[in-house]
């Protein structure tokens, strides 16, 4: 995680707010976008762990209302994650179409962007609040895009000879993946966490 990581979040509620009244704030999102297609070839889904705003704001805001059960299963499952991105993506090209050629066009579509943003941090803060703060991560679009991108690369490696099996890395993971175990994961956010905490030093990027 970088130091600028836990400061983040306040980014969504700007854009969220403030987009009401300046829907030029919703283009925000477009330099979001840019920035986690350029990275995840390389990293991964290392945007979500470290620049996210959304992802700030679920492991420094949403943490402090949240129940932190389990997160279904069905969550990582690309039956529902296909679809989730068919659909959001469908809905918000949809919606840039139609208002092509219309007066005020640059706040329409910045008004458009700012509603996605809004309702998506909404389902994030209803699932993150009842599951786990990261449970709306389990399937968002831009962690499946970059999971399909970039989800081998910058792998997190366990040396297995040092490992305890004391599952302390299973147990800090935002994103609950079972860390100890040793398979890849696809769905690692990058954010270090079981790095630190794990006691044997044995897990490395
Ligand atoms: S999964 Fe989506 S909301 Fe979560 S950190 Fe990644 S890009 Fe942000
Ligand atoms: S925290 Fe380290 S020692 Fe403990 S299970 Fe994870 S990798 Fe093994
Ligand atoms: S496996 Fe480690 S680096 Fe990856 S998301 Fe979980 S805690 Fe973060």
């Amino acid at each position: 995680m970088l130091k600028i990581t836990p400061y983040l979040g306040i980014l969504v509620l700007i854009v969220s707010i403030g987009g009401l009244w300046f829907p030029a704030l919703g283009y925000f999102l477009l330099l979001v976008f840019a920035a986690l297609f350029l990275i995840s070839p390389f990293r991964g889904r290392w945007f979500c762990g470290n620049l996210c705003p959304r992802g700030s704001l679920a492991d420094f805001w949403i943490v402090k209302i949240s129940k932190k059960n389990k997160i279904p299963k069905a969550f990582r499952s690309f039956w529902l994650r296909v679809p989730v991105f068919i659909l959001l993506m469908g809905f918000m090209t949809y919606r840039i179409i139609s208002v092509i050629g219309s007066l005020n066009i640059f706040d329409k579509i910045g008004m458009i962007l700012v509603t996605m943003c809004i309702v998506t941090t909404a389902i994030a803060i209803l699932l993150g609040s009842y599951f786990s703060p990261r449970a709306w991560c389990t399937f968002c679009p831009m962690g499946t895009a970059q999971r399909l991108l970039g989800g081998k690369r910058y792998a997190l490696k366990i040396e297995k000879e040092k490992c305890i099996t004391c599952k302390k890395c299973d147990k800090i993971c935002p994103m609950q993946l079972e860390v100890h175990k040793g398979a890849p994961l696809p769905d690692c956010i990058k954010c270090g966490r079981c790095i630190e905490a794990c006691p044997k030093d044995a897990l490395h990027f």
